[in-house]
């Protein structure tokens, strides 16, 4: 299976994705992951990034697209969940771009919906684990630990761009830029709209209930 989820930053995207990878046996390709590699090798590439990432802003398009490509080229993509990335519709155009070149088409894309309001607490009570990337939340979803990540024992960390004005930048940019993509895969019979404002194990249940149908 070839699948994209989408959703606004917070909607649980990264939550649900460690799951489904598991569950469906996918590459998880997560461009916000990616480049936190790359900051945390100290690459050009990762500097560069930061600067936009810290503010909330979106990477320029070609960094993201060139990087994206270059990971499908990879032998682990038969199957793929790509989280975070298309954000734009030049990046949504680049991706069908590539994939035509690849000879391959999207199964479907997993759109997890929440209302803005819930969203500033979810991303600033966010906890990640530094070794696996695993999300938790001080509040909605506590280790079993505390400060440790459940499935790796790495040591728990709040992300630079989860504060309140980076927050506040980034789901202006999601409306603004990232939204309109739901009618552009809509129209492409390829959407599966899903309500993310429920118990995290109960959003999964209706994912994998989508995605059999
Ligand atoms: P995204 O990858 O879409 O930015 P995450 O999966 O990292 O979002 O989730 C954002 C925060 O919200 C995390 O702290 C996570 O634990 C929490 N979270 C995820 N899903 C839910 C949910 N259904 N209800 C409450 N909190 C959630
Ligand atoms: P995420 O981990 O998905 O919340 O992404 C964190 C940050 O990485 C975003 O706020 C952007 O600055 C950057 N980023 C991740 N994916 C993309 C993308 N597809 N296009 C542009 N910037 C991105």
């Amino acid at each position: 299976m070839k699948l994209l989820i989408m959703g606004p930053p917070g909607a649980g995207k990264g939550t649900q994705a460690e799951v489904m990878v598991k569950e469906l046996n996918l590459t998880h390709i997560s461009t916000g992951d990616m480049f936190r590699a790359a900051i945390k090798e100290g690459t050009e590439m990762g500097r560069k990034a930061k600067e936009y990432m810290d503010q909330g802003a979106l990477v320029p398009d070609e960094v993201v697209v060139g990087m994206v490509k270059e990971r499908l080229s990879k032998p682990d993509c038969d199957s793929f969940l790509l989280d975070g990335f298309p954000r734009t519709l030049d990046q949504a155009q680049a991706l069908d771009a590539t994939l035509t070149e690849m000879g391959i088409k999207l199964d479907g894309v997993v759109n997890i919906a929440v209302p803005r309001e819930k969203l500033m607490a979810r991303l600033t009570g966010r906890r990640v684990c530094k070794g696996c990337g695993a999300s938790y939340h001080v509040i909605f979803n506590l280790p079993q630990v505390e400060g440790k990540c459940n499935s790796c024992d790495g040591e728990l960390y709040q992300r630079s761009d989860d504060n309140e004005v980076a927050v506040g930048n980034r789901l202006d940019v999601y409306e603004a830029q990232t939204q309109p993509l739901i009618d552009y895969y809509n129209e492409q019979g390829l959407l599966f709209n899903i309500n993310g404002d429920q118990e995290i194990k109960n959003v999964l249940v209706d994912i994998l209930a989508a995605l059999k149908k």
